[in-house]
């Protein structure tokens, strides 16, 4: 084992790196008319969503009313229960 022959084995993978991630590129670029359109990350959870104990429709917390321990989606459903 000489210096020369490691530095030999770092530049034929470095070299390999390299064409591995132009072939990448390459066929990425190839696919991208065929491939679905990506869709954007989803938005992270704004709200937690609680489901209203009249009506059971869900509604972000921070919208919802809260009355003796339980969500509802309004006064009117908060007054129903
Ligand atoms: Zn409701």
């Amino acid at each position: 084992m000489s210096i020369k022959f490691l530095l030999f084995i770092g530049l034929g993978y470095l070299l390999y790196r390299l064409a591995k991630r132009g072939i990448q590129k390459k066929i990425a670029r190839f696919i991208a008319p065929f491939a679905p359109p990506q869709n954007p990350p989803p938005a992270p959870p704004a709200d937690k969503l609680v489901q209203c104990a009249a009506c059971g429709v869900f509604v972000a917390e921070q919208k919802s009313v809260c009355k003796g321990g339980q969500h509802y989606c309004s006064v009117d459903c908060g007054n129903k229960a």
